[in-house]
C-alpha cells in the first residue's frame, strides 16, 4: 500500500514530492515563473527548484555567463519562499545532461520520494535525442506542460513511451516515486527567452514578459545588446 504523507501548514496542504524545472533561463521570464506557481498550487509541492544548465546540450551557448543567468533566477523567485534555483549543473560545468541531475536528486532525496520534471511540450518533443533519454523515467516523473505554438505531436518513439508510462491520473505522480508521464494545460503565455533577446537587441521594451528586478539587472548589466 502506498501511503500520501500531506502535512498540513498554515491550513494549507503540503504534499511531500520535489518538483524541478530545468532550462537555459538567458533570462528566466514570466512564462517560466508562472509555470512554476500553477504547478505549485495545482500539486502543493512543497518546493520547486529551477536548475540553470551550465552548457545546453541542444542549442547554442547561451549568450550571457552562467552567473548572470544564475543571479536573474534568483533575483526572479524572491517573491515566492516555495520556489528556489538550484546551482548544481552550473557548478557541475561541462555538458548539462538531465539525467546526471535526476541521479543526483535522487540520491539525495532517497528512493521513495516523488521528484517530478517539469517541461514544457517543445522540451518533450525532443526528448529522444536526450542522453540516456529512456533512463530518465525511473529517477523521476516528467510533467509535461502546454506550450503556445506546441502541439503534442509524438513521433513514433514518444507515443510508445506515453503508452508505456502514461500516468491514469495526475495523483499516480504523488502516490509513486518515479516512472509516470503526465500532461498539463496551463495559462498559455507566449513568452520566450529568444523573444526578450530579440527584442532588447533591438532595444524594444522587455517589460512586463519578466519580473522588474531583472529586466533592471539586464538593464544594468547591458546584457542582450
Ligand atoms: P529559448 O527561447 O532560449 O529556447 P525558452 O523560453 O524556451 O528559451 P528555456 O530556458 O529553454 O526557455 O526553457 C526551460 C523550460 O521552460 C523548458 O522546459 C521550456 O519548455 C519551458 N518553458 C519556457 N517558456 C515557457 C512558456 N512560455 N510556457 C510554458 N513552458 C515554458
Ligand atoms: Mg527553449
Amino acid at each position: 500500500m502506498v501511503i500520501l504523507v500531506t502535512t498540513r501548514v498554515n491550513d494549507s496542504v503540503k504534499v511531500s514530492g520535489l518538483a524541478i524545472m530545468g532550462g537555459t533561463f538567458d533570462p528566466v521570464h514570466n512564462g517560466h515563473l508562472r509555470t512554476a506557481v500553477e504547478i505549485l498550487d495545482r500539486y502543493h509541492y512543497s518546493n520547486l527548484k529551477l536548475i540553470p544548465c551550465f552548457q545546453p546540450v541542444h542549442k547554442d551557448r547561451p549568450s550571457v555567463l552562467p552567473q548572470h543567468r544564475l543571479d536573474m533566477a534568483r533575483l526572479a523567485i524572491s517573491g515566492d519562499a516555495r520556489l528556489s534555483v538550484d546551482s548544481r549543473e552550473i557548478d557541475r560545468e561541462g555538458p548539462s545532461y538531465s539525467i546526471d541531475t535526476l541521479r543526483d536528486l535522487r540520491e539525495e532525496i532517497g528512493p521513495d520520494e516523488s521528484l517530478i520534471m517539469v517541461l514544457g511540450m517543445d522540451s518533450f518533443l525532443s526528448l529522444p535525442t536526450w542522453h540516456k533519454w529512456q533512463q530518465i523515467i525511473k529517477y523521476a516523473h516528467l510533467l509535461v506542460v502546454s506550450r503556445p505554438g506546441w502541439e503534442p505531436d509524438l513521433i513514433s518513439e514518444l507515443s510508445g513511451f506515453c503508452e508505456n508510462y502514461r500516468a491514469a491520473s495526475s495523483h499516480e505522480l504523488q502516490c509513486a516515486p518515479s516512472g509516470r508521464v503526465w500532461f498539463e494545460t496551463l495559462t498559455p503565455l507566449g513568452i520566450s527567452s529568444s523573444m526578450i533577446r530579440a527584442l532588447a537587441r533591438k532595444n524594444e521594451s522587455i517589460a512586463y514578459l519578466l519580473p522588474e528586478p531583472v529586466q533592471k539587472y539586464i538593464e544594468q548589466h547591458q546584457l542582450y545588446r
